[in-house]
């Protein structure tokens, strides 16, 4: 089978699904690869790379999904290139498919096969799968070295002879893979850091990184529920959290906020009120900008200023590292697509727990259950 690897055409994305070192061992387990001229472009990795490494090469998106009988992408193919693929054509990328139902009900009219990457259980075996993972790790890392450059201040604590400069403070709000990575990045570079987290199970991580685990008088989730992620709370407890959390927000120097519930719209946790309590040069990077924000006033895509405070709702940190956010992608992919494949074909085992979990439509119809109720 040929698996065809498109250029991302959504505005600004500059990862590339497989990077040309990850041709061979899709080529070892009997796969053919074509790529889109330019596909690399944005990771900088050229047409020339992708040739030696043994892919032909496209000469448009028309001409690659004519010809590919898989297709593996970054993100969701935008209404433009769903046009593009063939009936029977195997699609595997991030869909983001609880925010695009209307993809998803086109997707099957189409009769298109197609996994979401991003619905990859959470278990050891899909580890070297775990899109959310290498890019939540990116986004964490990214966040705190825009936090630092945004700051009117030094991050580490400095004696000099002109005197001595303290050590920025740093609050986490989330302790998951972003949160954990944003942690180590920061203590790195010299940061007092704090971090709460609704799961008191990760308060061990929190302090093996070098942090405070912050405790909160709030209701904390053992166990949690069965993927391991948070669960949506009341309106109530929100009010509560936002309240007890005052203090340590308008302490801070630096606030990265990562709180998200799975499908859900992200958590209100820091209202334009709590922002005028915080001092005046403080930043906050919000890396729940894309789900509306954890931070009132954050606009995603874009930096704000509000009462004194530098707001950051990007919502492409991994693309800002496009070579290493390439680099995992292509593992994390190959990986899945090769979990299913026998001898150059793809073999659909529903019996397999990572497969049954992904995948989203096939022969004409929403095979995921959650998504199939929603579109009901
Ligand atoms: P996520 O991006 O869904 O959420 C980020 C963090 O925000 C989570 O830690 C969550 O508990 C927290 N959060 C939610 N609401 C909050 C609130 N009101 N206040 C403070 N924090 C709040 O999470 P994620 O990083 O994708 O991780 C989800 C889970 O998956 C974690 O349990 C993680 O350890 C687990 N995980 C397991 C594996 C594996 O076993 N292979 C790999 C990666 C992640």
């Amino acid at each position: 089978m040929l698996i065809g690897v498109p250029k991302e055409i959504y505005p600004g994305e500059t990862r590339v699904a497989l990077i040309p070192t990850g041709i061979q061992e899709l080529l070892n387990a009997g796969f053919d690869v074509i790529v889109e001229q330019d596909a690399g472009e944005g990771a900088h990795f050229s047409d020339e790379e992708y040739r030696t490494c043994g892919a032909s090469i496209a000469p448009n998106a028309k001409s690659l999904y004519e010809q590919a009988d898989i297709v593996i992408k970054v993100r969701q193919p935008l209404e433009d290139e769903v046009e593009l693929i063939k009936e029977g054509t195997t699609l595997i990328c991030m869909l983001d498919a609880w925010f695009n139902l209307p993809l998803v009900q086109k997707l099957a009219e189409r009769k298109i096969r197609s996994f979401a990457l991003e619905f990859i259980p959470r278990t050891t075996r899909a580890q070297s799968m775990d899109v959310l993972s290498s890019m939540g790790a990116i986004s964490g890392y990214r966040s705190v070295l825009t936090g630092a450059m945004e700051l009117p201040q030094y991050f580490p604590m400095l004696m000099t002879a002109a005197g001595t400069i303290h050590p920025a403070k740093v609050f986490i709000i989330g302790a998951g893979v972003a949160g954990l990575m944003a942690i180590s990045t920061a203590r790195r570079l010299g940061a007092v850091v704090e971090a709460y987290d609704t799961r008191t199970e990760v308060r061990e991580q929190v302090e093996s990184l070098g942090a405070k685990f912050v405790e909160f008088d709030l209701e904390t989730e053992e166990g949690t529920n069965s993927g391991g992620y948070a669960t949506e709370k009341s309106e109530e407890f929100y009010r509560k959290q936002r309240e007890q959390m005052q203090q340590k927000v308008s302490q801070a120097d630096l606030v990265i906020t990562t709180a998200a519930i799975p499908g859900k719209q992200s958590p209100r946790l820091i209202t334009k009120e709590m922002l005028h309590y915080m001092k005046k040069g403080s930043v906050i990077v919000d890396l729940a900008a894309e789900r509306g924000g954890n931070v009132e006033g954050t606009v995603a895509g874009h930096k704000e200023y509000i009462d004194g405070v530098t707001i950051i709702g990007y919502t492409d940190h991994p693309g800002r590292v496009p070579v290493h956010a390439s680099q995992l992608l292509t593992k994390n992919v190959s990986t899945f697509l090769l979990n299913m494949a026998a001898e150059g074909e793809l073999n659909i085992d529903m019996e397999d727990d990572i497969v049954a979990a992904t995948l989203v439509t096939e022969d004409g119809e929403v095979k995921h259950e959650g998504l199939k109720a929603q579109l009901e």
